[in-house]
């Protein structure tokens, strides 16, 4: 590393990435490109000899820039967000500039320590209960996605419940989550070897908009060990990937606490909302969970990749991953003074991504943060309230954080033909580049979703999707 190169391409690379921002509503947010658009553009093999920072940046302009989708465009309302900040790609510099690797405490003790610290922070913020805090067999981990999160607490809880009744109890092991639930459990438990026949998809319907009722819970768990099985891994949602929906988490924790089953919250989305006092409510109940994860980079100002995760007995999760081999071994470790994340995580390696979580909190500040959560929040209620008064389409279930889920309603009380309508306008709405929204799919019925929450949509760009949507949708309904 020449330091003087890094200080002049350093800032050179600032000054792009600035200008980037700064001509972001210029770009289609949604790259129109084709498959393979890039392998004509780019030589079939690497360069023999250097090249200049200018060519490199000018093959970012023509050929890289056409084949990106801009997530943090202000007109980005797909998915869920994935939060870009100054102080947010600070923390990204800075530890990209220390280049260290912070598996276990020895090999960064800044990493390790920054980490608790931060999370402790924000567990306060959130009111968790204290079990959660690093001061006791609790505390918090920095993943890097939640789908990492949920195998983790899913093996920490597997390997739990095995040692009491045996391994080979394994094919007996139920898992239990609604239809709303992400896929990121479905995939936890085909890596964690839970037998596909023993994941109960509990039905969620429009009735209870899409969240768990507990009852369905109870009588499968009842079910499954009058057949002899064992119930051990409860998966509740705080925001579902499809609709915001909330499960009742006190009422889901209680039966899963009475049969001695693991209670994870997966709140990847609208966990931060739950720092506002008046949103904290939704995750009321979280005390009888054994775990709980949350994503800082979608709705938190952190840059991707920060998904946190706590969980009440850090035990549970060394016991099943912890190894220790001879070349990382050390005094602080062997003495058990530390926390190595290393046994908290399915990777060894790991980044110093506390930086950047700590460079937001700092930076801006708890109540900066709130103001930032509630103004999307208000602009989702505008959005909701467009789209209310407009006879040509319907809300689909009621707002609760920044996501709208709506459609173009049918005519003829004709689904089939509803759903079709729907896909061509969200194809004909992404198509034009102006905004991007994606959709999904609740009781058979194309739903579109408009989630707010993107660091620069303002007030104006919400008005200007909205008549975007409403211009196309009279196309489609006239044509
Ligand atoms: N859980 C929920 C509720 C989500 O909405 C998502 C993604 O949007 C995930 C889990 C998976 O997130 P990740 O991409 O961090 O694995």
């Amino acid at each position: 590393m020449d330091s003087e190169q890094l200080r002049e391409y350093g800032h050179r690379m600032v000054d792009f990435i600035a200008d980037y921002y700064k001509t972001i509503e210029t770009f289609p947010v949604l790259s129109q490109v084709q498959p393979g658009y890039l392998h004509n553009l780019l030589p079939d093999s690497a360069p023999d000899h250097p090249e200049t920072l200018e060519q490199v940046l000018d093959d970012v302009k023509t050929k890289i820039f056409p084949g990106v989708t801009h997530w943090q465009s202000p007109s980005f309302f797909a998915y869920y967000p994935s939060n870009s900040s100054v102080a947010g790609f600070l923390g990204e510099m800075l530890s990209a500039g220390l280049g260290i690797v912070g598996f276990s405490w020895i090999s960064s003790p800044a990493a390790t320590e920054l980490e608790m610290i931060v999370l402790d922070w924000f567990a306060k913020l959130l009111n968790l209960p204290d079990q959660f805090l690093s001061k006791g067999n609790g505390g918090g981990v920095i993943q890097g996605t939640a789908s990492e999160a949920i195998l983790v607490v899913l093996i920490a809880a597997r390997d739990n419940v095995l040692r009491s009744v045996g391994k080979k109890a394994l094919e007996k092991l139920v898992v239990y989550f609604s239809d709303q639930t992400h896929s990121a459990l479905q995939k936890a438990c085909q890596i964690t070897g839970i037998h596909p026949e023993n994941c109960r998809v509990l039905k969620t319907d429009s009735s209870t908009n899409y969240a768990l009722l507990p009852e369905l819970l109870e009588e499968a768990v009842s079910k499954d060990l009058e057949a002899g099985l064992i119930p051990f891994f409860v998966c509740a949602n705080v925001g579902t990937t499809s609709s915001a929906a909330v499960d009742p988490l006190a009422a889901l924790g209680k039966i899963a606490k009475s049969n001695e089953m693991w209670f994870h919250v997966d709140a990847a989305y609208a966990g931060s909302a739950c720092i506002c006092p008046e949103y904290r409510q939704y995750i009321d109940g979280v005390e009888t969970a054994d775990s709980f994860n949350l994503n800082a980079h979608k709705w938190f100002l952190t840059n991707f990749d920060c998904s946190l995760l706590w969980v009440k007995d850090q035990d549970s999760l060394t016991q099943a991953l912890s190894t220790n081999p001879e070349f990382l071994r050390n005094k602080a470790s062997q003495a058990n003074l530390v926390v190595d994340y290393k046994d908290w995580q399915v990777p060894l390696g790991r980044r110093f991504r506390s930086l950047k979580l700590w460079m937001v909190l700092r930076l801006y500040g708890a109540e900066t943060l709130k103001s930032y959560i509630r103004n999307h929040i208000k602009l989702a209620k505008d959005f909701e309230q467009l789209v209310s008064q407009d006879p040509n389409f319907e809300v689909i279930t009621p707002r609760i954080f920044s996501l709208v889920c709506f459609r173009i309603v049918p005519t003829d009380n004709d689904e089939n033909k509803c759903n079709n309508r729907n896909r061509e306008l969200l194809e004909a709405v992404n198509s034009s580049g102006k905004l991007f929204i994606s959709h999904t799919a609740l009781s058979g019925k194309i739903i579109l979703r408009c989630a707010i929450g993107a660091p620069l949509t303002e007030e104006k760009h919400v008005k200007e999707a909205w008549k975007v949507i409403q211009e196309a949708a009279s196309y489609l309904i006239h044509k």
